[in-house]
């Protein structure tokens, strides 16, 4: 069967990258009809808190996975550390670890040794070829050590990942590696692998910074005489200057954390379809895809090896085109949630259907909902406009043509498609431009330089309003 898993370290934030992974194995397993496990790898008892757990599992969940529902059960590594520490003792009794009592100072100069000579540094541990009495006789004696793995020199390691195809190293750049500490505790990649064995895992996808770990994991596999799973190795996401994507080093109003995202007022499906285009694409042109759609195109194999850039503009268009896509009573209810007590229960219908139009997120919709649904006030400078040749004189003579027009049109005619009408033959009329009539007519509407068309918002705030608007920026410029 195939069975994924999701092994999160619960001492950080909810990151986008670690989202998509997360996206990624669940989607694997819905085209594989597998099962995925979901793990807390929570062994580092310092920096392990349970505000990230709660955070991780439910940023999971606002985006659309319910671990608690996906995996038969949520594990904890920390309640497997006597499985651990078992296996461990079978390595050393096979003779397939062994414990190094090389001290820290040693191992420094010979990394700096190794430095200065422009080599990469590669341990291979005197006490590999002890015999194991002496060895014994040391432990006995206190002497302090770690566990290593003792591993085969000038081994060929070879695995193909399901993205980067076939992978070799050999073991003369690993050397003997750390697997436990000698109080039996088991570091993260003996752990790692002897969870995955023991929840019968049998595809590893995860992100690329652990693609080092993947040839020692083998080694450990091939030591503990379990199956090596078969693995993929997610591409990295690199902001704009090709460094790995952190939030340290992006703008302040980039999201980074699926938290930063709920904050800017994304709505759920439009951060998994940018999320599962990190990197995936279907190789067709189609470009919105639920969670539920993605499940039957996703596909890893089209996962591209390179790291993928990350756009965050293009983020704000997957919103913008899912905030237009869900029912408009859905977006109410993701808007009820989002916004301030001031806007909470908004329920005119003609305004948020204009304003989904122009908003990218929940936040940006506040804003058009403002002069949509509450009087924005004028502030009168904004109807000149120097670019387009606009003085407040041309303004106010053009305000008073569009009062004109807008009094003849009756009540019942009274959208976005007769005023249109109307305006384009006054345009014609008087010869001017466009922009000389459309400016201050839809500034003295929204007190903005940047909203909804005044047509639409005539139509969404009706005659009455729409007049004495009109009226009030006549009266001010
Ligand atoms: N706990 C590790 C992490 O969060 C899991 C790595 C893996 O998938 O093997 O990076």
């Amino acid at each position: 069967m195939t069975t994924v898993r999701f092994p999160p370290s619960p001492t950080g934030h909810l990151h986008l990258g670690s989202a998509r992974t997360a996206l990624f194995n669940y989607l694997f397993a819905k085209a594989n009809n597998g099962k995925i496990v979901f793990r807390w790898e929570d062994t580092d008892k310092e920096r392990s808190e349970t505000k990230y757990e709660t955070e991780i599992l439910e940023g999971l969940k606002w985006l659309g996975m319910d671990f608690e529902k996906e995996s038969t059960q949520i594990y904890r590594q920390t309640n497997n550390m006597d499985f651990h520490a078992n296996q461990l003792e079978k390595l050393w009794e096979s003779g397939k670890v062994f414990p190094c009592f090389t001290s820290k100072e040693e191992l420094d100069a010979l990394r700096q040794k190794a430095q200065k000579e422009r080599t990469n540094f590669v341990f291979w541990s005197p006490f590999r070829d002890v015999s194991r009495s002496e060895l014994k006789a040391k432990m006995d004696a206190g002497e302090s050590f770690v566990w290593r793995l003792k591993v085969s020199k000038n081994q060929e390691i070879t695995f193909e990942d399901l993205i980067r195809g076939t992978v070799v190293v050999n073991s003369n750049t690993i050397g003997d590696f750390v697997v436990a500490r000698s109080d039996g505790s088991v570091l993260y990649l003996l752990a790692n692998v002897l969870d995955d064995m023991q929840q019968e895992i049998s595809h590893v996808i995860r992100g690329e910074d652990h693609i080092s770990n993947t040839p020692k994991q083998i080694l450990l596999c091939k030591s503990i005489d379990t199956s090596v799973p078969v693995f993929g190795h997610i591409p990295l996401v690199l902001d704009e200057k090709g460094k790995k994507l952190s939030k340290r080093n992006v703008q302040p109003d980039v999201c980074v954390l699926i938290s930063d995202f709920q904050k800017a007022g994304f709505i759920p499906a439009g951060v998994i379809n940018g999320l599962a285009f990190l990197g995936w694409n279907p190789k067709t042109t189609d470009e919105i895809f639920s969670l539920e759609s993605l499940e039957s195109v996703f596909d890893l194999k089209k996962v591209n090896p390179a790291a993928a850039k990350y756009d965050y503009e293009k983020m704000k268009w997957f919103n913008a085109q899912w905030m237009r896509k869900i029912p408009t009573a859905k977006l109410i209810e993701y808007y009820n949630e989002y916004a301030d007590a001031n806007y909470k229960e908004l329920t005119h219908s003609k305004a948020f259907n204009e304003a989904k139009e122009k908003a990218k997120t929940l936040d940006e919709f506040t804003t058009e909902f403002e002069y949509l649904i509450k009087d924005p006030g004028i502030d009168v400078t904004k109807l000149a406009h120097e670019k387009m040749q606009i003085t407040s004189v041309l303004a106010k003579t053009m305000l008073f043509e569009v009062r004109t027009m807008l009094e003849k049109i009756e009540e019942k005619n009274f959208n976005r498609t007769f005023i249109r009408e109307e305006a384009v033959k006054v345009i014609k009329r008087l010869g001017c431009k466009n922009g000389h009539f459309l400016w201050p007519f839809r500034v003295a509407l929204s007190n903005s330089e940047k909203s909804s068309g005044p047509f639409e918002i005539a139509e969404v705030i009706e005659k009455n309003e729409t007049i004495s608007r009109i009226t009030r920026a006549i009266e001010n410029v």
